[in-house]
């Protein structure tokens, strides 16, 4: 049994206590917790090795709801993917985020894990998610502790991907989160928050802590969110796909996000799909041809479950089927459903 190592764990009773305790740290020395889900076992596996930790549990900063479709919403970042799942107002005006919240791991895990820390969770890969003793073996990578990326051993980068299932729908959905620090508040886009890197993947500063996330209005806004993975039991995504649509009333989009997960080091916005969406009506043709600009600069590497040519194939046809849910169509497609549209607002 893997055990965690030895840390002293700090708690803070507000929000800038924590700020000035992780500013006085430092980077080497302190990381923050929130549910631990991600955090715990990376540190079981010397992925990280912080000798202290801030929790972030007792910041009431960083809890609570406000909002609804019409105004937009506000989470707090310490919101339970529990809650975040269950709660009416994002069931009924933002169910896409309600749906990834729930696809995320086990009921367990999703009752100690938080919206924050899943927008913050660690990039994965093969070579990576292993025992010390297992990354030793193989003289360790660029991630941790070792030189080469065993993925592409000619690159000066890591190709770790980006694994959060929430991330992809709040860019679909045009977030931002709110990142407080000893230099103040900042908002940033949610697409600001990522990096396209596997180590450094987060565009936040190590002495920035993320309080709560501003989802805009989504009245007249139809959605979804679909995920593969092998076992649906509790598994990491091996791709996400969300998307964020408006139709007029004579069902021409006029505004469309897709937006990819597991397929890079951060989330991937597919933003030809946009150009081939908007104006257009949903039928068949309209959505295979946005599926397929949406495939093209998806470039899984082989570096988590099953193949990367079934990742990257499974990029075009599960686009088509959530564009196709959206627009009330079969998912599957029939010969001759082309030209019927629906409109399902999740507001
Ligand atoms: C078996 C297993 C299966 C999993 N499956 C999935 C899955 O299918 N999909 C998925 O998305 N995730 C999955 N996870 C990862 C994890 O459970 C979730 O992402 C969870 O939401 C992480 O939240 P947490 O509060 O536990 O984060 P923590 O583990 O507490 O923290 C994760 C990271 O975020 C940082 N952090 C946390 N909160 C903040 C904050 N407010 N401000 C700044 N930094 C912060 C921490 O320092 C840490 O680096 C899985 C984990 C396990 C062990
Ligand atoms: S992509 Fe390369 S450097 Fe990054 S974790 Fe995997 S093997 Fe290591």
């Amino acid at each position: 049994m893997l055990r965690l190592p030895p840390f002293t764990y700090l708690v803070p009773q507000s929000l800038p206590e924590a700020v000035a305790m992780l500013a006085k740290q430092g980077p080497a020395e302190a990381m923050l917790v929130a549910g631990g889900t991600d955090l715990y076992p990376n540190m079981k596996r010397q992925q990280y090795e912080p000798k202290r930790l801030i929790g972030l549990r007792q910041l009431r900063e960083l809890q609570g709801l406000t909002g609804n479709a019409r105004d937009g919403l506000t989470i707090g970042a310490g919101m339970t993917l529990t809650h975040v799942h269950q709660q009416r107002d994002i069931m009924a005006g933002y169910p896409a985020l309600a749906t990834a919240a729930g696809l995320v791991s086990t009921p367990q895990l999703r009752n100690m894990g938080t919206i924050g820390g899943n927008l913050c969770v660690d990039t994965r890969c093969n070579y990576y998610n292993q025992t010390y003793w297992w990354r030793q073996a193989i003289g360790f990578c660029m991630k941790k502790d070792g030189t080469t990326c065993w993925v592409a051993p000619g690159s000066s980068r890591c190709w770790a991907v980006s694994s959060s299932d929430i991330a992809p729908v709040l860019m679909a959905l045009n977030a931002q989160v709110c990142l407080v620090g000893p230099a103040g508040e900042r908002l940033l886009p949610i697409h600001a928050l990522y990096r396209d890197d596997g180590i450094s993947y987060l565009g936040k500063r190590h002495d920035e802590i993320l309080t709560h996330i501003l989802v805009p209005p989504a009245t007249g806004c139809i959605m979804a969110y679909a995920k593969v993975r092998r076992r649906g039991a509790f598994d990491f995504p091996i791709l996400g796909v969300a998307v964020a649509l408006r139709l007029d009333d004579t069902g021409i989009c006029t505004e469309a996000r897709v937006v990819l997960g597991a397929v890079a080091s951060a989330p991937l916005l597919a933003a030809e799909a946009t150009t081939v969406l908007v104006g257009q009506r949903l039928t068949s043709e309209v959505i295979d041809t946005a599926a397929e600009v949406a495939f093209r600069p998806a470039k899984p590497l082989d570096n988590t479950d099953l193949t990367l040519a079934y990742r990257k194939k499974m990029v075009r046809v599960h686009v088509a089927r959530v564009l196709r849910q959206l627009a009330g169509l079969p998912v599957v497609p029939r010969r001759g459903d082309e030209g019927h549209t629906s409109m399902r607002e999740s507001g």
